[in-house]
């Protein structure tokens, strides 16, 4: 028995209401404009059930990936994409595909301050070019930079770190040559600015901006992944989020008014969530940090173009966003209840995904698809 899903389509190539009949094996048949049936009924051989958004998968534009079991673990969210941002000895290195999954191996961290455990040290210029070198030999997919500290919970101020404009100048430059493309771990609005006129393909974290160098970001097409769930540290109305000092608070707010400002602006927003840090869950801080999207105002809409397509094409993913690339077909279902987000994984490449946990009913795909 075919199944029909149905709702609202959000692709590279398809967006509207849509309807997708899916065959055994994940064969599918795309319908774009289709009137809407009974959820749930059964009519002339076909089971046709009813979704807020079907996506081709979500993707997490920030983690920091070290084994396959959290490549596992965050298709049982429905976040079939990965973009790694480095660990000290490069292992997401190993796990990138170039289609599902990228990674910068290690970053380049300045020879003081904020980030030793992400990357490698580098005194100057020569000592940065000859691990720049070494990192693109090993097949990096782009180069990730630290450019500031990060927020102290606490206070709210950005701790030291970074490596200076100039030095980001000659890293972006170095890196073009090696045909790749730089991206910075930035906070505080001059390290942000100076990542930005160093000519960084995205900002990463980002807290602490102005609206000016949104703006720049937004004029030179660089793209922003806020991380607003990895300060925040648990969901948007929960006591701990409600409890944390007041510094930080203001920091979190700042950063969801931004996002707002952003999407007014144009800026590319791309969704990370720092996943493989401490606290953070692969997988489920997707969710989580659509949460927050969600409370800055964002429409679920515009989370998904985020989470899906930007953050696709900041990998460099170029089938990944789109249902028509002729593959077996992988769809996530994305809905919204009570003001939480959730997402089901319904087939990665014509498969079910999983089991993800022994007590959970058995995938979509398989209860339907039989
Ligand atoms: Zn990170």
């Amino acid at each position: 028995m075919a199944v029909v899903l149905q709702g609202r389509l959000l692709s590279s190539d398809t967006n509207g209401f849509g309807a997708l009949h899916v065959e055994e094996g994940g064969i599918f048949l795309l319908d774009e404009g289709v009137p809407s049936r009974t959820d749930g009924k059964e009519t002339q051989g076909q089971f046709c059930i009813e979704e807020q958004f079907l996506v081709p998968g979500l993707c997490d534009a920030h983690v920091h990936l070290r084994t396959s079991e959290e490549v596992q673990r965050s298709r049982c969210f429905g976040v079939y994409g990965l973009r790694d941002a480095g660990t000290r000895d490069g292992s997401g290195l190993s796990l990138s595909d170039g289609s599902r999954v990228c990674s910068a191996a290690s970053a380049l961290v300045p020879e003081k301050g904020y980030g030793g455990f992400l990357g490698v040290r580098v005194s100057d210029i020569v000592d940065c070019q000859r691990h720049l070198r070494a990192l693109q030999g090993k097949g990096i997919s782009y180069v990730k930079v630290i450019g500031s500290g990060v927020v102290n919970r606490n206070t709210g101020e950005v701790e030291p770190g970074g490596f200076p404009e100039e030095f980001l100048s000659r890293i972006v430059q170095d890196a073009a040559d090696l045909g790749l493309s730089v991206s910075a771990h930035a906070n505080g609005d001059q390290a942000i600015r100076s990542a930005v006129k160093a000519g960084v393909r995205s900002v990463e974290h980002g807290f602490l901006m102005s609206s000016e160098t949104l703006r720049m970001l937004a004029d030179r097409g660089v793209y922003w992944v806020p991380t607003v769930y990895a300060l925040a540290g648990s969901p948007p109305g929960t006591a701990q989020a409600d409890g944390g000092t007041l510094a930080l608070r203001e920091v979190l707010l700042t950063q969801l008014v931004n996002l707002s400002v952003a999407l007014e602006a144009g800026v590319r927003v791309a969704l990370g969530t720092d996943a493989g840090s401490p606290g953070i869950g692969f997988g489920e801080a997707v969710l989580r940090e659509m949460d927050w999207w969600r409370s800055a105002g964002l429409s679920l809409q515009q989370i998904l173009k985020a989470a899906v397509l930007h953050s696709a094409e900041l990998c460099g993913f170029r089938r990944f966003a789109s249902f028509r690339d002729g593959r077996p077909l992988s769809l996530v279902a994305v809905s919204e209840t009570d003001g939480r987000i959730s997402a089901r994984p319904v087939l990665f490449d014509g498969r079910e995904v999983g089991p993800c946990r022994e007590d959970e009913p058995t995938a979509l795909g398989r209860r339907l698809l039989r």
